[in-house]
């Protein structure tokens, strides 16, 4: 009787000693009670703390997930997260076949807006076109902050025109896009559509030549392999 005693007042007291005590001191009661009435008691009120603690082990165990996909910055995707999903797309493509295309995009002289406007400013268009870009592509797509101020898009069932035009209708977003102080933010874009040579390395490296191509032609463009 007064080790069930103990164990409703552990279960009252303090959340952080409360479990240790408690699978202690219910093991004992267990084992000595013959009340049926308090072994279902006690019973109920075990079974109730165990959802609990499950239910905030779970809160928190999808929290640590998000962080570790999440670019801090940005909330978007971060590059590890978008590797693993981007793998995952080459892989399918073995299986199942179909038109997969990449965007990478690179702010143009965003070290200027740093210089001129300080960091936070720069934060502040980082933010900015992150959320721009995000309300623009659609849910079956990756978006990620790859880096710096270079974002990435991976843009399953989706062929090298269709790409262009999405790339496009992006740049002209971010074109006018106002993000005052700031006068006005552009953005340089490179496209590569998945062919049956390639592996995610090389995939990757044509968008980024092509978005070499687009630094190097003028910027603020949309160029492909
Ligand atoms: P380009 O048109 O050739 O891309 O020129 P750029 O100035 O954009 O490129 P550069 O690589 O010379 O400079 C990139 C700058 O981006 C330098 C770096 O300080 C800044 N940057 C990278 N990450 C962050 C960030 O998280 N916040 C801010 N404010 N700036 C960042
Ligand atoms: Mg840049
Ligand atoms: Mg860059």
């Amino acid at each position: 009787m007064k080790l069930y005693q103990n164990l409703l007042d552990a279960m009252s007291g303090d959340a952080n000693s409360r479990e240790k005590k408690l699978v202690l001191i219910a093991l004992e009661a267990l084992a000595e009670e013959t009340d049926y009435r308090l072994h279902r008691e006690l019973m109920t009120n075990l079974t109730n703390l165990y959802f609990e603690t499950n239910q905030e082990l779970i809160k928190t165990l999808k929290k640590i997930e998000k962080m570790a996909m999440e670019d801090h910055l940005t909330h978007l995707y971060n590059r590890v997260h978008f590797t693993e999903m981007a793998n995952y797309e080459v892989e399918k493509q073995k299986r199942y076949p179909e038109a997969l295309c990449l965007i990478m995009f690179d702010i143009d002289h965003f070290k200027n807006v740093n210089d001129t406007y300080g960091h936070d400013i720069g934060d502040l268009v980082l933010v900015s076109i992150s959320k721009e870009v995000k309300d623009k592509v659609r849910k079956t797509d990756t978006l990620a902050r790859w880096g710096g101020e270079e974002f990435v898009i991976l843009l399953p069932d989706t062929n090298l025109d269709h790409a262009g035009l999405v790339a496009e209708s992006l740049r002209y977003a971010i074109e006018v896009l106002d993000v005052s102080p700031v006068k006005q933010i552009t953005c340089s874009f490179g496209i590569s559509q998945f062919n049956e040579f390639d592996d995610l390395n090389s995939f990757m490296k044509r968008a980024d030549d092509a978005l070499y191509k687009a630094k190097h032609t003028g910027r603020n463009k949309v160029c492909h392999e």
